[in-house]
């Protein structure tokens, strides 16, 4: 196999694609939660996520849903579409609280990172600014000095979410989500 094929289909990462727990035998609830009783995932449909994100109604500055997309465990695609529009929000600005909810919602998923990716190249597409919660985070952990937030600032890539002082997320916080507080 060549190793540069683009993979169709992944192994869960909970249970490497067996449908059971390593250290009992039991079944692996990260698979059929999601409804992949034979523990393998298939590779995400990016161009229908990006479609579903779109803004139900009207227009929106972000030219993104404002408002979770619905999302059931039992449900693969749903859970990715909501995965992609949380971490969106974080790169963009608009929820800067770590994405709990959310990873636990793709735990499993052998494809999250290249989810993710594409959330934050769709906000840095959306907003011209370089990811504001990963700048906050960088900033609250010290991975960001004074000397380049400076710089970032002169630029204008530093919004109030990327602030410390600034708010953490915006009005559109679903309630499922009231334990990311940070
Ligand atoms: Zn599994």
């Amino acid at each position: 196999m060549e190793s540069n094929q683009v993979d169709k289909s992944r192994p869960c990462k909970r249970c490497n694609g067996t449908t059971k727990k390593q250290y009992d035998g039991s079944l692996c609830i990260w698979c059929r939660d999601v409804g992949n009783k034979d523990g393998i995932f298939p590779r995400p449909d990016f161009a229908a996520i990006i479609v579903a994100l779109k803004p139900t109604r009207g227009k929106n500055k972000s030219g993104f849903r404002a408002s979770a997309p619905r999302y059931k465990m039992a449900d693969l695609d749903s859970l990715r579409i909501y995965y992609v529009w949380r971490w969106f929000r974080f790169h963009a600005g608009l929820d800067v609280t770590i994405p709990m909810n959310a990873e636990l919602a793709c735990t499993a998923d052998p494809f999250s990172r290249e989810l993710e990716a594409v959330s934050a190249t769709l906000a840095s597409a959306a907003t011209g600014r370089v990811s504001q919660g990963t700048l906050r985070w960088g900033r609250a952990l010290g991975y960001v000095s004074d000397t380049e937030m400076g710089k970032l600032e002169q630029v204008g890539q530093v919004g109030d979410f990327a602030r410390e002082s600034g708010p953490a997320f915006d009005e559109n916080k679903p309630i499922e989500e009231s334990s990311e507080t940070k």
